[in-house]
């Protein structure tokens, strides 16, 4: 049985002032769910204040980003060890506004996955298509592609959660219906499995995420290879976040 995770993206929103003020709802709501795991993904100038702010309770805090090598002449960049040493347990990987914005690349996934596990920190790599791959018929072709190239190459991918995240869907309105986002999330249980094995393809969780909203999340959540959610937008307010993970009890 795959316990649930919702994790919450925060992007480029929040100052450390106001992260605390919203993780500390967060956890005034939500911090007593013990059936989901929950997770939040503040800006890494935040991590610090929200950390203090979660210290003592069962939400995880991850960063949105990183760079593989472990220090050294990277203007700007974050290593793995340093998100780590800051408090958080886990890292977003190949987000799609990281690949659409900042050049990130199934290459770069691959060796972001690998520094984050070495690490200790447990990757959520985010795959998915864009509306012109889908309406040319080749999103399986894609998923295939994000998957072998992004951690093929990784022996062991128990730490790892995917996060299947159609880029239509994100920050859109649009979300995938049940029936698309099961059928994908199916696929890619079976990619896993060939490459893995049984096993590790029935443990391994996957999310959806793309405009996921307290009255949408139900329906998604009811489909058997759904394992929770990766939410953007509706997890900058506190309740709503509250309703999702409610939502997967
Ligand atoms: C995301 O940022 O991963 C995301 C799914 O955003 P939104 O829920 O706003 O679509």
């Amino acid at each position: 049985m795959r316990t649930p995770l919702v994790a919450g993206n925060w992007k480029m929103n929040t100052v450390p002032s106001t992260a605390a003020e919203l993780a500390a709802r967060i956890r005034h709501d939500s911090e007593d769910f013990n059936f989901a795991d929950i997770a939040v993904f503040p800006p890494f100038v935040c991590i610090a204040a929200v950390r203090e702010t979660l210290n003592g309770s069962n939400i995880e805090i991850g960063a949105q980003d990183m760079f593989w090598e472990p220090e050294g002449p990277y203007t700007g960049a974050i290593s793995a060890g340093m998100i780590a040493e800051s408090g958080c347990a886990r890292v977003l990987i190949g987000h799609s506004e990281r690949r659409t914005y900042f050049g990130e690349t199934d290459e770069k996934v691959l060796k972001n996955t690998v520094s984050a596990l070495s690490a200790g920190l447990k990757p959520v790599v985010c795959i998915g298509e864009t509306l012109e791959q889908r309406e040319a018929g080749i999103t399986e072709t894609i998923l295939d592609t994000q998957i072998k190239e992004g951690i093929g190459a990784i022996k062991s991918i128990d730490a790892v959660t995917i996060a299947y995240e159609p880029v239509w869907a994100i920050g859109t309105g649009k979300t995938a219906t049940p029936d698309q986002s099961d059928k994908a999330h199916r696929y890619i249980r079976g990619l896993i499995a060939d490459r893995w094995g049984d096993d590790v393809s029935r443990n391994i969780r996957i999310l959806y995420g793309g405009s996921v909203k307290p009255d949408n999340a139900r329906t998604l959540w009811e489909r058997e290879d759904i394992d929770g959610f990766l939410v953007g937008g509706a997890s900058l307010k506190a309740d709503s976040f509250r309703d999702i993970v409610n939502s997967v009890k």
